[in-house]
């Protein structure tokens, strides 16, 4: 098993390889599986002003995830039974400033998300790993959740 940190792998060299890959809790006691990797199913978000999550980079040399200033990079996740293993707490304060959606189009467009949870490992409550909101407009149903797993917040697992 090799494990990697998001700026230290080659995911799309590992998908083309047929690799399975393994998203998981970046804390050293847990190492929960979170999601597996589909480059499909995660789809690569570039986000403005979103939430700080726990960052982890030049694994395996540094062990320890540290908070993150500049989280923007995320894999949207429109169903939650993707995830083996999630668990979700209410912000301590609701942002106010609006978190974007960069939609790469014929146009570039922004969708503003309203964020309702944030992401934490089910295991270890630790995180945040990311956020779940409702895209602005849409109505405030459980059915219209997102959720953006922060791709510097997990560890990358494969044989
Ligand atoms: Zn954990």
């Amino acid at each position: 098993m090799t494990v990697l940190s998001s700026d230290e792998i080659n995911l799309d060299q590992l998908s083309s390889q047929y690799k399975k890959i393994i998203l998981k809790c970046p804390f050293p006691n847990c190492n929960t599986k979170i999601i597996q990797y589909s480059s499909t199913k995660l789809k690569s978000q570039d986000i403005e002003n979103a939430p700080k999550c726990i960052g982890i980079q030049n694994y395996p040399q540094i062990k320890e995830p540290k908070l993150s200033t500049s989280t923007s990079k995320f894999y949207q996740i429109n169903d939650v039974w993707e995830f083996d293993n999630i668990g979700v707490s209410r912000p301590t304060e609701i942002q106010k400033e609006p978190i974007l959606l960069k939609v790469d189009g014929e146009e570039e467009e922004e969708i503003q998300i309203n964020i309702e949870r944030l992401l934490i490992c089910s295991e270890c409550d630790r995180g945040s790993l990311g956020f779940a909101g409702i895209e602005y407009g849409k109505d405030n149903d459980h059915k219209n959740l997102n959720y953006f797993l922060s791709q510097n917040s997990v560890l990358y697992e494969y044989e």
